[in-house]
């Protein structure tokens, strides 16, 4: 009997280490847009075998309960991924996170209630502490940040006087609570806890404004890494140690990227209440300032005579739902002779990778898509940049000193010999500042739907 359960929990481990293995890979794969897909496939594959290892887990109970949970999860899970839209995936990226926070807090309670009685060392109460802290934080958090990105709550930042103060006064409060429940172990303490923990993660996101609040996804998915990390030295379960870790290193060094495309710091991001005042000066909508406009029409002539053209993609293109026109377009332009490639800035629409994703998916060749750093020096060569819903990503207001998103890279389109906006009307783009690049003499703008302003141009492309 002894030598089964010994041999069962080898083979446990082998699996647990085949997975490990498997998630490094994954990383590996998703780092490139080439092999993300087969990335996903391998940590898929993973976490299938280190579920179904689990259930060989020597001694284990409540099979019933844990497979009907499993079958719930996958009922709501399976469909809410297959249809949710492009631009509402950060909202998805947030609940599944948040979740994932929110389980992670419940083991640790559940571990708590279990050890409490027995004396168990300092230290272990420790990691469940912490393990109810970060995963409540990040439960919390995560639902204020999907009800805020789908419109539920205003996306401006929520701010009141002497917020600071009270944030941090929580944040000192929540660790004096863990010291005190380390000396006094006691049940009423954890539930108080659990209580300033939630309203620590919603005292975080409500003066975070919508545009950064996927960057603090981001840093709340790798808050729930450490909380699942927690919970399995909790549960000495050598498998949710190494996958914690894995997410929380990843979801840091994520934030750390995402900080850099924007030029901003982490605490200018967490503290600085971005897009508060938008009204006024800076976020002028130019109605006043002359700008010049053309028909699709007229623009869609006008690129037959170019040789070289820039597509710079942004976040209405993902609104629009025009990936599969505008690479009709590509197609047809490349077909008379003309050469096209797709300048795609790091932080273009609401979530990293998000052009990437939409373009692969109306088929765009991966090589036609190049990385900022790499598209830049080739903009003073194109006749043509053609702005496609993209506003932040390409405004010089960037180069200059004073500006709400002063540092920031992008993407140099007005080195172009034209610039050409699609765009519905003169508002600004998610960080709310006027465009000088609009009122630039060598841009045209064509105001519509980028879908149906991309249908008209092809058209008359293909004419000419
Ligand atoms: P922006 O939000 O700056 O601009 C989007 C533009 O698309 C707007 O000018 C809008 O103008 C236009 N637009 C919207 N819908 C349509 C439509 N149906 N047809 C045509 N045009 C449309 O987008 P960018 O991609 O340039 O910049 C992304 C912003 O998001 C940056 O500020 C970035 O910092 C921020 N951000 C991005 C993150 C990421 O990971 N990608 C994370 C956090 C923040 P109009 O309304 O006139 O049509």
């Amino acid at each position: 009997m002894t030598g089964t359960l010994i041999a069962r929990g080898t083979v446990l481990d082998l699996c647990y280490l085949f997975a490990a293995i498997t998630f490094i890979l994954a990383l590996k794969g998703l780092s490139n847009p080439k092999r993300a897909r087969s990335g996903n496939f391998i940590a898929m594959f993973g976490m299938a075998v280190a579920i179904g290892a689990t259930f060989f887990q020597p001694n284990l109970r409540n099979v019933v309960p844990m497979v009907i949970a499993m079958i719930v999860g996958a009922v709501i899970g399976i469909p809410t991924s297959r249809f949710v839209k492009m631009t509402a995936m950060p909202q998805l990226v947030a609940i599944f996170n948040g979740v994932g926070g929110g389980a992670a807090a419940l083991v640790s309670i559940t571990e708590y209630m279990k050890i409490q009685h027995e004396g168990p060392p300092t230290y272990v109460v420790l990691e469940v502490l912490l393990g109810v802290l970060i995963g409540t934080v990040s439960f919390s958090g995560s639902a204020i940040a999907f009800i805020k990105l789908q419109e539920l709550i205003t996306g401006r930042p929520i701010t009141y006087p002497g917020q600071q103060v009270i944030n941090a006064l929580l944040g000192v409060g929540a660790v004096a609570l863990i010291v005190i429940i380390l000396i006094h172990p006691s049940v009423a303490l954890l539930w108080i806890l659990l209580a300033v923990a939630f309203i620590v993660g919603m005292a975080i996101v409500l003066p975070i404004g919508g545009a950064d609040v996927p960057v603090l996804i981001s840093l709340l998915n790798s808050l729930t890494g450490v909380a699942v990390a927690a919970s399995g030295f909790t549960l000495g379960n050598n498998m949710l140690i190494v996958a914690g870790t894995l997410v929380g290193a990843s979801g840091l060094l994520l934030t750390q990227m995402m900080c850099k495309a924007m030029g901003r710091s982490l605490p200018n991001i967490l503290f600085s209440a971005f897009g508060s005042a938008v009204s006024g000066g800076a976020a002028g909508t130019g109605e006043d300032r002359p700008v010049r406009s053309q028909t699709p029409e007229d623009i869609g002539v006008m690129l037959a005579y170019a040789n070289k053209v820039a597509i710079i993609p942004g976040y209405g293109l993902a609104v629009a739902q025009a990936q599969h026109i505008i690479r009709e377009l590509a197609d047809e332009l490349e077909a008379k002779g003309i050469d096209v490639f797709y300048a795609i800035h790091p932080v273009a629409g609401r979530m990293p990778g998000h052009m990437n994703v939409l373009l692969a998916e109306a088929n765009v060749p991966y090589d036609k898509l190049l990385e900022m750093d790499e598209a830049n020096p080739m903009l003073k060569d194109c006749d043509v940049a053609l702005v496609v819903g993209a506003n932040d990503t390409v405004n010089p207001a960037a180069r200059e000193a004073g500006s709400p998103i002063s540092g920031m890279p992008i993407i140099n389109a007005d080195e172009a010999g034209q610039v050409v906006f699609l765009k519905r009307s003169m508002r600004p783009g998610f960080a709310g500042i006027e465009n000088e690049l609009l009122f630039n003499e060598k841009t045209t703008l064509v105001f519509g739907d980028a879908k149906e302003t991309l249908t008209k141009m092809v058209g008359a492309l293909a004419a000419s």
